[in-house]
């Protein structure tokens, strides 16, 4: 499976990614290692190897990697620092993303899919999402997303239920959530609708970025407070704004109260069943993301009902959707396409 991906750049896409992590994970059962051992008990784990360290410091540099800890090769043996986060789950998550990258220079699964490819910045970028998913697949199991989430659609309940019965972080758990089937934004908030934490796994939706504040989120508060089991599920509204200042509003926003913190799963609503009103309702086009109004739309698609964009006159549907950005992977705009441009030109 690991070779049919000829072109090397589909790798950075989240559900190839974790075939990269998944291969490595097996690598290290393969050597003897017990799954279950490596997933409730992470740091005992690989101080049980013997062949790595594992050391608890305040104060060493993490050298760009975007968790808490960093993985020097270079000593004898070679180690694992983290930084004692004050939060089990998060040291958990970073000793193993750590491990990932002692994986990366040890063993053959990594070298294997990234032996051709000389885009050092690219490579740069899968190491870490491949060290995430490495992470997060080990401490959020199958069996585990298994009871969370059965056979039904990825929900807020469900991601907070992993949260309660794992040894991951919430955001690890967020993570998790990107990797299954269907496409999503996820969204960690205080009771304000300030973010901690946003992602997506699809150009499909947007994430909103940390900086923007979402009022949907923060009006919504009393409401889940008030609600039985913490959720409440809002479509539309606010929608996910965004730094622009444009809204995506054509969202099903599924929000469960989880340790003090909002969860959010955004999905893209229907838009055959979502009502727009002709003046003021900003759509986000699918493809090259700009924000319109609907009444500005050249009018709806035969296929896939979504209002065509303003400016590059595309919809949403698949076969349409030109190539991702080499720099950046997300997806080119028609004008980009028709440019004969690879990359975006100012990415
Ligand atoms: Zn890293
Ligand atoms: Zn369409
Ligand atoms: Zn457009
Ligand atoms: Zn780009």
């Amino acid at each position: 499976m690991l070779t049919t991906l000829t072109d090397y750049r589909l790798w950075a896409l989240p559900r190839n990614y974790v075939k990269i992590a998944d291969a490595m994970i097996q690598e290290i059962l393969d050597s003897g290692a017990v799954f279950e051992d490596i997933a409730d008990a992470p740091v005992e784990y690989v101080e049980s190897r013997g062949d790595l360290d594992v050391i608890f410091h305040e104060l060493r540099g993490t050298k760009g990697c975007n968790v808490q800890a960093c993985y020097d090769p270079y000593i004898d043996p070679p180690a694992i620092f983290v930084h004692l986060s004050g939060n089990t789950g998060r040291d958990n998550f970073s000793v193993l993303h750590e491990l990932a990258h002692h994986q990366q220079r040890v063993g053959d699964a990594w070298a294997d899919v990234t032996e051709d490819i000389t885009d050092r910045a690219f490579i740069k970028e899968l190491r870490e999402k491949v060290a995430n998913s490495f992470a997060s697949r080990l401490l959020l199991h199958e069996d585990l997303i298994d009871s969370a989430f059965g056979s039904g659609p990825v929900t807020a309940a469900g991601v907070r239920w992993l949260f309660d019965n794992s040894a991951a972080s919430m955001q690890a758990c967020l993570y998790r959530s990107l990797e299954l089937e269907g496409n999503r934004v996820v969204m960690q908030a205080d009771s304000d609708g300030r973010l901690f934490f946003s992602a997506a796994n699809s150009d499909e939706l947007f994430p909103p970025h940390k900086d923007k504040t979402q009022e949907e989120i923060a009006r919504s508060f009393d409401r889940l407070q008030a609600s039985a089991d913490g959720s409440l599920v809002v479509r539309g509204g606010y929608g996910i704004q965004h730094l622009s200042g444009k809204s995506y509003t054509n969202v099903v926003l599924d929000m469960v109260l989880c340790d003090g913190c909002v969860l959010v799963i955004a999905t893209k609503g229907r838009s055959e069943q979502f009502a727009f009103s002709d003046d003021g309702e900003y759509y986000q086009g699918s493809v090259c993301h700009d924000s319109f109004l609907i009444k500005d739309s050249p009018g709806r698609c035969s296929t896939c009902n979504e209002p065509k964009c303003s400016k590059c006159k595309s919809c949403g549907c698949p076969d349409k959707q030109p190539p991702p950005c080499t720099r950046c992977f997300m997806l080119l705009s028609v004008n980009d396409v028709r440019a004969g441009l690879t990359a975006h030109e100012y990415c």
